[in-house]
């Protein structure tokens, strides 16, 4: 890949990161743009309750997704940037321009999430997966 193409990869992983921090800082200062109304009766108490929850997991959805374009600023300035993780081949440009956080190639990542797929509904899942995550980061160093 040339450096040419890392810096547009570079450019958009920013730009997402941008945009990111900006949801983010918009939904901590309570979403100005849909407005809250003065007061508010037990429907809108209802509403905000489930919105609150929304937002949460979306907060938790875009803290992950922060660090995976963090990880892949990282990649990009240690040059290992389009390099699949798993089998070390290189991941299409096409792939990379639709997630340029990807760290593996379609193979690995179906083979990833059909492992995936024997923890979901398991009360574990997610310990499981942050386990698994935390110890691929401990083999990589
Ligand atoms: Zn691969």
């Amino acid at each position: 890949m040339t450096r040419k193409e890392l810096n547009v990869f570079k450019k958009q992983l920013l730009n997402e990161k941008a945009l990111l921090l900006q949801g983010i800082g918009a939904k901590m200062k309570g979403s100005p743009k849909t407005g809250d109304p003065e007061g508010g009766d037990v429907c809108d108490i209802a509403s905000s309750d489930r919105e609150r929850e929304l937002t949460l997991r979306l907060s938790e959805r875009g803290r992950e997704k922060l660090r995976e374009i963090e990880e892949a600023l990282e990649r990009i300035e240690d040059g290992s940037f389009g390099t699949c993780e798993m089998c070390g081949c290189k991941i299409p440009k096409g792939r990379l321009k639709v997630m340029p956080f990807s760290t593996t190639c379609v193979a690995c990542k179906s083979k990833e999430e059909k492992q995936r797929k024997l923890y979901e509904g398991s009360a574990d899942y997610a310990l499981a997966r942050d386990l698994g995550s935390d110890m691929n980061k401990e083999d990589e160093d």
